[in-house]
Parts: C-alpha cells; structure tokens; sequence
C-alpha cells in the first residue's frame, strides 16, 4: 500500500527534503499538510508533507507497524498519526512522552536514532492556544476553576486532559453517550484525582454550565456537516467564556451565540494551529510562526465556504 507516495517521499528526500506524513482515514481533504508546506516554505526549508489515506475498507487490516518501518527506513522524519489509529499506534513505539503514556493516544509519531518516539500534540496544541486566548499569555486571564466540557471523543479526551494539566479544579464532562464521558472521567480521575473530574448526561449541562466558569465545547455539533448547538444558548451569559474545538468553520453557532450575548470566545482554529506547530517543530526542530500559520488556515477555510473567520 501507499506505492505511490513512498517514491514520492525517496525522490524528495534523495533531492534533501525532511519528510513528513499523516496517516489516518479519511484525510484528504485535511489541512495539516498545507499547513506544514507552506510554513515550512516561508522559512525556506525544502520539506515535503505527505498524505496516507487509509481507505475504510482497509483500515481494520492495515500494517501499521509495517508502514512505520517503512517510513523510518526511507529516511522520513515521522509521522502524524489520526482517527482512527491513535490509540493502535501505541504498540508499534519504542517510547512515549509523558503526557502521551497518560493519555494513552498518540497523534505523532518522531523517528529518531533508529527509535520511534510517541507524543501528543493535540493536548499541548489545545493548551498552548488557551493560554494565548485566555490564559497566562492572554492579557485578561479566565477562571478555570470549575469548567464543563461537552464531547469525551478523540478531541475531547485531548481538551480534557489539557483543562486538568493546566490546574483546572474540577472538570464535568457531559457526552450524549454517557459511557463515553464516564470513561474518560475514570481514565483521567486515575491521573489527576477522582474528585477533580465527574461525567454526566446531556441532561445535566443545563444546570452545571449555571455554576461554571467556562464551557469547553468538544462535539461535531457546529461542524459545517452537522450544524447547530451542542449547547443550549439560554445558558450562555457574559462572564461565561467558550473554548470551541470544531474549527470548519472558524465562528461556529455557538461561537456567534455566545459573542452576541457578550461571552468571551476562544475558536478551534487555534488548537489545529498549535497542535501543526508543535508537530512540525517536533520534524523539523524548527520554529513555526503561529501566527501566519493562523492566518493561513483561516485563508484555507475560507476559501472552503464555510464561513467568515473573524478575531477571536
Ligand atoms: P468523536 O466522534 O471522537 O467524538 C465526538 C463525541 O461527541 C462523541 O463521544 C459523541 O457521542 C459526542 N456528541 C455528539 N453530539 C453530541 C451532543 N449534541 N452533545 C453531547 N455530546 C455529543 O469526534 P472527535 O474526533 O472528538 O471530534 C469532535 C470535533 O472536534 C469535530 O468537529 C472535529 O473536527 C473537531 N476537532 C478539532 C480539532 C482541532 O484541532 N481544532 C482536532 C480534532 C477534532
């Protein structure tokens, strides 16, 4: 499998470029590699971001391992890994970093000195945003003490994780399938303590987002596919701030609610910003600029139709 863009990764990297890819399903239509490219370009490095999508009917079969032998040997830089291999990743590494052991998933995979070496740069991308946005680095930080988050998936487990890293006192995760947000209660209550996170219904939003500082919002709901809101927009008030995670399009209905009714908002563009920035510095040992990569997303997307970035 992937013939085709193996070659393509020995010319590039016969002719000196780094070597990137993403491997998951469903991805072509992902703007990861665009972003690398031309950060990487504006920095006037020959690098070369690649594309294995993986289709469904072959997903449950794939060498995995195989294909990270494979890119370790033809002398790629490594890998970034998505839905729906995250967690499958795990047994083909040599060593994880701290967070991504504690997590237990894994969205890049670095080959280095004949070792392959998992991190988790969705967590790291989602804090380093919020603390531009709302935190230490944002120029009026947000109470984080009591927040609730919507969404136990893929994203939700990152955001999580990285709400209770950054000291986030108690955190309720609410999921419409209610084992989801109980598992990622228990794993994440075994790392951080059990009375910092507590999970829920749907049902019990209403009333816990009443008493929160702020909403994490980590649903598809919102996505251009799957309009509306996760959340109920009676529940939203000024001195309540929004973290969104769906970014296609930037200002999502909740985004736009929750700024009319004077909340302070924080969009997804961000956390797929940073988690490309510190995968690429992770390749690369680059600096990104995450402010032109910001704004080149925000040029993609809308180029997409989707809808109008605006400032967060
Ligand atoms: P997922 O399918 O793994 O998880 C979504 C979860 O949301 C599921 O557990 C589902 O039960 C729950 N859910 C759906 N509708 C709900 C509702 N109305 N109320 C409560 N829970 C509901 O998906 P994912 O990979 O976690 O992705 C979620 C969203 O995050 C997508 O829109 C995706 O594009 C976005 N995302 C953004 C970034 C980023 O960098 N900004 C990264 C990853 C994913």
């Amino acid at each position: 499998m992937f013939a085709a863009e193996f070659a393509t990764a020995t010319r590039r990297i016969d002719d000196g470029a780094m070597v990137c890819a993403l491997v998951g399903q469903g991805i072509s239509q992902s703007l990861t590699p665009p972003m690398h490219d031309r950060e990487a370009a504006e920095q006037g490095v020959d690098y070369a971001y690649l594309v294995f999508d993986v289709p469904a009917a072959r997903t449950a079969d794939l060498d995995l391992g195989g294909l990270l032998d494979r890119a370790a040997d033809v002398g790629m830089r490594g890998l970034n890994v998505t839905h729906p291999f995250k967690q499958r990743v795990l047994a083909h590494l040599d060593d994880l970093s701290p967070d991504a052991a504690r997590l237990g998933a894994v969205n890049t995979v670095v080959f280095s000195d004949g070792r392959r070496i998992g991190h988790n740069t969705d967590w790291s991308g989602f804090a380093r945003n919020f603390d531009l946005g709302f935190g230490v680095d944002s120029a009026d930080p947000v109470r984080t003490t009591s927040v609730i988050q919507l969404g136990a998936g893929g994203a939700g487990a990152a955001v999580a994780y990285a709400m209770l890293s950054r000291g986030t006192a108690h955190l309720h995760i609410v999921d419409a399938d209610p084992r989801r947000s109980e598992d990622l209660a228990t794993l994440l209550g075994a790392i951080f303590g059990a009375a910092s996170v507590t999970s829920g219904s749907t049902a019990d939003a209403h009333a816990a987002i009443a008493t929160a500082d702020g909403v994490v919002h980590a649903t598809p709901v919102g996505m251009a596919a799957h309009p509306g809101m996760a959340v109920s927009a009676g529940t939203l008030r000024p001195d309540l701030w929004i973290a969104e995670v769906v970014y296609r399009p930037v200002v999502t209905e909740l985004i736009a609610t929750a700024r009319a009714v004077g909340a302070r908002t924080l969009t997804g563009d961000g956390m797929a910003v940073h988690q490309a920035v510190d995968a690429l510095r992770l390749f690369s040992g680059l600096e990104p600029d995450a402010e032109r990569m910001t704004q080149h997303i925000r040029e993609l997307i809308a180029a997409e139709d989707l809808g109008v970035p605006r400032s967060a």
